[in-house]
């Protein structure tokens, strides 16, 4: 044996193998990365990747942050006061049951902080957000998938599959990377069944990433749900349809029972100044936030049509993307790649055969199917 091999056998490994066993999220691919692998120049590129918002930030939150920068040297208000406050407003809901988070993922992190250990469990779904299997993971927790119903959550089985070691339940409402959605009326019968049967001991995140996307006559305020179940998380963001995905985001709204304990494993200075500045003033702006909405609605038509056009099996979507089925998903994003469109493989999500597209602008949608065509026509 070599000195090193001697040292390597006489320490006990520091890694635990739940770490050792996390396949790390594969994010969308940055335009500057495209540009250099394939010589492109940056402007041409189109990126339907990442579900953010095409319009990009609000002229309001801009304004807001500029009025901010000179305060920068100073830590930001780690109990996020006037956030609170705007959202408390907006929500109605007391201000001590929302806990701001970087980003909405911040807030599925400290759930499974909170709540989740070695020899607890979670129950999610098969082909929802990634995230839940990796927050799960990094705490040494079981992770039990739930397998998935016409692409979506099938919530009498997750009930089922509740046992004696769940802590955590995570639901995706809309879903990404399908986009299916569950009725208001299948989520309340199925937090009313959870709580009945296991009250504060298991604990329901209902992730609503994508809430504001939702045809009015859909949405439903899930406050007033948190206001009957003890046991019950809602996180939203302000990535998507508010504009903010770069300063990193979110909120949850949850009584203070699970509040506190959110609280205590969350970073002292988890949102920074700019982003609470900023998404004060995106809350506000209801202008903003209806032509999020309706650049959306139109954009889906477009994707869904040219599929239609083209043949293409896809799921019907209530979320900023559509998945799509193109076959061999590798070649047909390697193609897109060649001609500057990113997209978002999800074979990570056991979709090896899909692709997810974010809805785009009109001209990129339109770029986006042009190169579809193009790649598909081609013998
Ligand atoms: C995008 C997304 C989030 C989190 O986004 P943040 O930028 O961290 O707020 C959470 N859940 C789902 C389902 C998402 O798609």
């Amino acid at each position: 044996m070599s000195t090193q091999e001697l040292k390597t056998a006489a320490l006990p490994d520091a890694v635990p193998d739940y770490v050792r066993a996390i396949a790390p999220y594969q994010a969308g691919k940055p335009i500057e990365e495209l540009a250099r692998e394939f010589k492109l120049d940056p402007a041409s590129i189109v990126k339907l990747a990442s579900n953010e918002n095409p319009l990009g930030v609000p002229a309001s939150a801009q304004r807001a942050m500029t009025a901010v920068i000179s305060g920068l040297g100073r830590y930001p208000d780690p109990n996020g006061f006037d956030l609170k406050a705007a959202l408390a407003a907006h929500y109605h809901v007391p201000a001590d049951w929302i806990t701001l988070g970087n980003g909405s993922n911040d807030l599925l992190e400290l759930a499974s902080l909170a709540l989740l250990s070695p020899g607890a469990a979670s129950v999610y779904a098969q082909h929802a957000f990634a995230v839940y299997r990796l927050a799960t993971q990094a705490r040494g927790a079981r992770h039990i998938m739930v397998p998935a119903r016409d692409h979506g959550h099938d919530l009498d089985a997750m009930f089922n599959a509740i046992d004696g070691d769940t802590r955590l339940v995570f639901i995706a409402n809309p879903n990404n990377p399908t986009g299916t959605f569950l009725p208001a009326a299948e989520v309340a019968a199925f937090l009313a069944r959870v709580y009945e049967r296991h009250g504060d001991r298991v604990t329901v995140l209902l992730d609503e990433a994508y809430n504001e996307y939702l045809d009015p006559e859909l949405r439903v305020d899930s406050a007033r749900w948190v206001e009957q179940y003890s046991n019950l998380i809602v996180s939203r963001t302000f990535s998507k349809a508010y504009g903010l995905a770069g300063l990193r985001v979110g909120f949850a709204i949850a009584q203070p029972r699970l509040t506190d304990l959110l609280n205590r494993v969350r970073q002292p200075f988890n949102v920074n100044s700019l982003a609470q500045a900023a998404a004060i003033a995106a809350l506000g702006d209801a202008q903003f936030l209806q032509q999020s909405y309706e650049l959306n609605k139109r954009g889906k038509q477009e994707l869904v049509q040219g599929f239609e056009r083209l043949g293409l099996q896809f799921v019907p979507s209530y979320g900023n993307f559509v998945l799509v089925r193109v076959g061999d998903a590798s070649r047909i994003n390697l193609e897109l790649l060649k001609r500057g469109v990113i997209v978002r493989p999800v074979a990570g999500d056991g979709l090896p055969e899909w692709l997810r597209i974010s809805i785009g602008l009109p001209e990129e949608n339109a770029r986006f199917l042009a190169a579809l065509t193009e790649i598909l026509d081609a013998p």
